[in-house]
């Protein structure tokens, strides 16, 4: 895991200079950006295994670049909020950040959270590709598709939606409870089971129109089932 190169999008020359420094301490290695435009041409550049990024930044902010980076794949996102807010953080998480530290914040914990998420993401199991009806889950190449005869329609998903279905897809028709899937699929320090269903709402909506509607279901006071046997 070391060795991971980490790229710090923040414009605060302080904080850059902290946080390089407690990532060097335990072997990570640091490149630096203090706004989204330098961040993102690193990002494609360089590859980067994880990136903390600031929301307040001059030039696009943090919730620009996390989709500008979501579009592109799914390098793992740390956000640094200064906003305590709960929306600014499910925001973040609902467009795909891994997870989030709140300003001010102890160098040591984002070094510690870095670890989490890299040991998450990098954990992700080498499974031949999961095909319930018209849909196929590729665990490897963390992508979704339907397939209705016609080609391939590929599922644009957050890292959470993508969890959410894959959690689902392995075990089809199995009924999943909330508190499953919220301590399956859900970033760390976000454990509201109200919020799986909002992820699951857009997931829904996302097969519907891919064309396999029915295909996700709710289970009345329980929770939701993947399968094809609903119709
Ligand atoms: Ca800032």
């Amino acid at each position: 895991m070391n060795n991971a190169l980490i790229l710090l999008i923040e414009d605060e020359p302080e904080i850059v200079e902290i946080l390089e420094t407690y990532f060097a301490r335990e072997g990570f290695r640091t490149i630096s950006a203090n706004d989204g435009a330098i961040g993102l041409a690193h990002h494609q550049r360089l590859k980067p295994d994880l990136i903390v990024l600031d929301v307040k930044l001059p030039g696009l902010d943090g919730f620009e670049i996390l989709a500008a980076i979501r579009r592109r794949g799914d390098t793992p996102v740390i956000m640094a909020t200064a906003l305590a807010e709960d929306l600014d953080k499910l925001q973040a998480l609902r467009i795909g950040a891994d997870d989030y530290v709140v300003k001010p914040y102890n160098p040591m914990e984002i070094v510690a959270r870095a670890k989490a998420v890299l040991r998450r993401t990098s954990g992700r199991d080498a499974r031949q590709q999961i095909r319930i009806g018209a849909l196929t889950v590729d665990p490897v190449a963390y992508m979704a598709f339907v397939d209705l005869g016609t080609g391939q329609r590929s599922l644009e998903l957050t890292r959470t939606e993508f969890r959410l279905l894959q959690c689902m897809a392995s075990s089809p028709n199995r009924v999943f409870e909330r508190s499953e899937l919220v301590d399956a699929c859900l970033p760390e320090g976000e454990a509201l089971e109200r919020t799986v269903d909002s992820h699951i709402s857009n997931l829904r909506r996302k097969l519907a129109s891919a064309g396999a509607d029915g295909l996700l279901v709710g289970v009345r006071g329980v929770g939701y089932r993947l399968g094809d046997s609903g119709g």
